[in-house]
């Protein structure tokens, strides 16, 4: 006897037809013998009705309330989908996330999973029943009625199979698994067999909406085997799967956020603290930040640029100004028209020519980039939002990934799949915790900078095509927001290739009519884990102790799974001991 937990998603039980339909798959299951657990969505858009609902009766409804409005989309459909197993001849039972026993911290309409009880549940399943759990929701310390952030009943979906130790998570939605991009956006996407844990967690993270990028965190910290499947049709899907053995891709797939928006504080003095206060007071407002990006400055002045999301910005702007008057920078530019693409791939951590290959795409559509950042398995790109179809598609297509077919194959994969909670989550206090495994030093880097490049589209391709010409191999790649139409590109290179790539900077620099100036030796810090991104908060704990011993941060990279900062050489020793002892990695 086998325990899954399924969830259907807002289409999938847009109405009584299609929850009928749903509960005919869950019925399935129980009837050859397995203990089944279902997750369901509101129906449709409910939850998007009921937003809009909330907004005819004021601007800025309180968030427990919103709450308490939200909440009740997924009540109807669990009852309706209960009855509906019922008169097929199943015992079931509906449970509210209360019911459940799902219990959350309290930041209303983007709470965190604190810990689940497992008793009723439990003792529902062993009585034979099929359990319809509310995605979505759950209930604080004093018994207020939260929610998980919108998307979050695949959260609700992997949080449960994971505490009830489930053989597998089946999600059902509106596709027929995770494709390359999403085909909404892209017609010639593909759909993939197989797509590893961190590559997902990425690709939702980044923009790819099919999948609550915290389920994927529980997926990783405790193990969860998951299929993607269509609710309409029958077929074999996309496993999600620890790592990406079999695939010989460098790119699995593109992913688009497109509400997103830059802030950039100009001329700020570039001194240890200054990134901290900014960075801090945006996290104490729960503003998550994306695409940090510091240039070299001149006359120790440097411009500090970020991404948040479009419904952060009034806020981050309201913060950012300030801070710019209390740090005593020169002000605060935005733009809200901005997307930012991704692509994301384990295989790109070896393969030739990545970079330069999305560069050059994104330069023949004519497209310009604004900024650039790249982790191990990801580049990203920030375009105008009107380009932001265009990049995807060119980047898409400059992978070979239009109607790719993916031969790798789950099955192997998922037989090993489930493992035991790592170590380190065995330490933390709430199940969705931020989780920090390690941190690391690598002095074994050297970093270059080009600065006065000139903003026009093609000047990356120009930049790491030369440099491929040159044969460096390229680590690190940060593109920071032009200023008075110049624009720079940092990146670090193996200390050993440094000689070989001062001619090839030097004839590149003058080609372009840029300089260049170069750092034989700097320390790189990568702290590893999982949840970085989401949880905001990391780059303050990040600069704080930093900032207190003295040490700037010249670059930084984040992904899910690992945040990169590179400091001076001399800090190097120094600020791992910090970073480890701000992190209790001791
Ligand atoms: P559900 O209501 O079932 O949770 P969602 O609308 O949240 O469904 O997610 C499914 C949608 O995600 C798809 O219809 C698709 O447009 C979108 N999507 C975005 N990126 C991808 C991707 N890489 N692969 C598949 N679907 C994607
Ligand atoms: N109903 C919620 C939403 O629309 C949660 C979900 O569907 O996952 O965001
Ligand atoms: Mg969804």
């Amino acid at each position: 006897m086998a325990r899954v937990v399924q969830k259907f998603g807002g289409t999938s039980v847009a109405d009584p037809e299609k929850i009928l339909r749903a509960a005919k798959k869950a019925a399935r299951r129980h009837a050859a013998g397995d203990q089944v657990v279902v997750v369901v969505s509101a129906m449709g858009k409910q939850t998007d009705t009921l937003v809009h609902l909330a907004q005819q009766i004021t601007n800025s409804p309180s968030a427990r309330e919103m709450d308490m409005l939200l909440s009740t989309g997924e009540q109807v459909s669990v009852s309706l989908f209960a009855m509906a197993l019922q008169s097929m001849g199943h015992k079931a039972v509906s449970l509210t996330g209360g019911q459940v026993g799902i219990r959350t911290d309290s930041s209303h309409t983007k709470a965190r999973i604190q810990s689940i009880s497992t008793n009723h549940v439990s003792r529902i399943l062993d009585g034979g029943a099929i359990v319809i759990a509310a995605g979505f929701q759950g209930y604080d310390s004093d018994g207020n009625i939260t929610t998980l952030g919108r998307g979050g009943s695949d959260t609700t979906a992997v949080a449960l199979a994971a505490v009830l130790n489930a053989d597998c998570c089946e999600i059902y939605t509106d596709v027929d698994g995770i494709y390359t991009t999403d085909p909404r956006v892209h017609a010639n996407a593909a759909r993939l067999s197989t797509v590893s844990h961190d590559e997902m967690l990425e690709l939702a993270s980044l923009g790819a909406g099919v999948m609550h990028s915290r389920s994927i965190e529980f997926a990783k910290k405790f193990g969860v085997p998951i299929v993607v499947r269509s609710s309409f049709e029958d077929g074999p899907g996309t496993t999600i799967v620890p790592s990406q053995s079999s695939s010989q891709r460098a790119v699995s797939g593109v992913a688009l956020a497109r509400n997103e928006a830059r802030i950039t504080v100009e001329d700020v003095p570039d001194k240890p603290g200054a990134s901290h206060q900014l960075f801090a007071e945006l996290s104490s407002e729960g503003i998550a930040v994306d695409m940090i990006i510091q240039n070299a400055g001149s006359g120790g002045m440097a411009d500090i640029s970020f991404t948040v999301t479009d419904e952060n910005l009034d806020s981050a702007l309201r913060i950012s100004t300030t801070v710019a008057e209390s740090i005593e920078a020169a002000g605060v530019t935005h733009n809200a028209d901005v997307a930012k693409v991704s692509i994301v791939g384990v295989g790109m951590v070896g393969a030739e020519g990545v970079a330069a290959t999305l560069f050059q795409a994104i330069s023949a559509a004519g497209i310009n980039v604004h900024m650039i950042t790249t982790s191990e398995i990801k580049i990203s790109v920030l375009v105008d939002r009107v380009n932001a179809k265009k990049c995807v598609q060119a980047a898409h297509q400059a992978f070979n990934l239009d109607g790719f077919i993916d031969a790798s194959s789950p099955s192997e994969e998922i037989a090993t799949q489930k493992s035991d909670p790592l170590e380190v989550v065995r330490r933390l206090e709430g199940m969705e915790d931020l989780a920090i495994e390690d941190c690391q030093l690598d002095m074994s880097q050297a970093l270059v900078t080009f600065f006065n490049l000139p903003n026009t589209p093609g000047v990356a391709a120009d930049v790491f095509q030369a440099v491929g010409r040159a044969g460096l191999n390229v680590d690190m790649i940060v593109q920071s927001f032009p200023r008075n139409g110049r624009a720079e590109i940092s990146f670090t290179i193996p200390e050993s290739d440094r000689k070989q790539a001062l001619d090839a900077v030097r004839n590149i620099a003058s080609d372009l009519g840029a300089n260049a100036t170069d750092v034989p030796k700097v320390a790189k810090l990568s702290l590893t884990g999982i949840g970085i991104r989401s949880h905001a908060g990391v780059a303050d704990k990040l600069f704080a102790p930093l900032a207190d011993a003295g040490v700037n941060i010249d670059l930084i990279s984040t992904s899910e799974v690992r945040v990169n900062v590179i400091v001076s050489a001399e800090h190097g020793t120094n600020s791992l001991r910090i970073l480890r002892n701000a992190f209790e990695l001791e």
